[in-house]
């Protein structure tokens, strides 16, 4: 059975906030409000349920971008304590925002392609 639905080009357009299905619409009507249907195609992405994915994903990329290079390079180390959690705190909180819808639309996109929707079980 040949696959129509090839996993990075669904992770692609979901990371690029578009439906997964056609590329066209957007996926978000919102900051992370998926719409119900997709205005371009009509494709029902509601259907494909990200739950606690992206922000655990969203974590782990924010984790090893900001904290990782604090401690590689000891910043941590010399440092005071209110100049780490005034730097790196903001830090934080503006890549996780910043992160969190791409990587909503990429779990998405790859549940598209790998036809996970409610009631299939994981994810
Ligand atoms: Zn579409």
């Amino acid at each position: 059975m040949a696959r129509d639905r090839a996993f990075f080009i669904g992770l692609g357009r979901g990371l690029a906030r578009r439906c997964p299905n056609c590329g066209a619409g957007a996926l978000f009507s919102g900051f992370l409000t998926v719409q119900p249907v997709c205005p371009a195609c009509g494709n029902e992405n509601s259907r494909y349920p990200s739950d606690d994915v992206p922000p655990y994903v969203t974590i782990l990329l924010v984790g090893h971008l900001v904290l990782g290079p604090a401690l590689i390079f000891g910043f941590i180390e010399t440092w005071t304590v209110a100049a780490s959690l005034s730097i790196l705190l903001p830090a934080i909180a503006i890549l996780t925002l910043v992160l969190l819808p791409f990587v909503k639309g990429g779990v998405i996109g790859a549940e598209w392609s790998l036809d996970i929707t409610r009631g299939t079980g994981s994810f």
